[in-house]
């Protein structure tokens, strides 16, 4: 018995067939095998490597109790060094810096130690303006 239609291959075909740029930057390649793989699959499908891309991709990363700890033992720190006046610039660089570098752990240490922090920095900023002010007074 054999198909009386005869095998045809469009050209619609052959572009789902192959790869194309978009396809090949979906996939997820396998840092054993080097393997391309679908971009939401979980282990490679030619070694069953698992796929850390995939991943993270997923879940979105969250901060280490640790990082929170400490993200809110830090804006606390900040808040009172701030509240003291003299060590406002160096609340200000510290405090910045570490909102920008640890920013996911601020927001997951909750908003009050997120507030407690950025007030600490305006605080400091407004410190800062003072001191220059007072400074430049002839
Ligand atoms: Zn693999």
């Amino acid at each position: 018995m054999t198909d009386p239609r005869p095998l045809k291959i469009t050209r619609d075909d052959l572009a789902r067939a192959t790869p194309g740029p978009q396809a090949s930057a979906a996939s997820v390649r396998c840092p054993l095998c080097g393997a391309g793989n679908d971009a939401a699959a979980l282990q490679c499908n030619a070694c069953g490597e698992p796929l850390e891309s995939a991943k993270t991709k997923r879940s979105r990363p969250r901060s280490t109790p640790e990082s929170i700890a400490f993200a809110r033992r830090s804006s606390v720190a900040l808040f009172v060094l701030a509240m003291l006046g003299v060590p406002a610039p160096l609340v200000l660089v510290f405090g910045s810096t570490l909102l920008v570098r640890r920013h996911r752990a601020f927001v997951d240490a909750g908003a009050a130690h997120r507030a407690l922090a950025y007030s600490a920095v305006l605080l400091s900023l407004v410190y800062c303006g003072l001191g220059l002010v007072f400074l430049i007074q002839p």
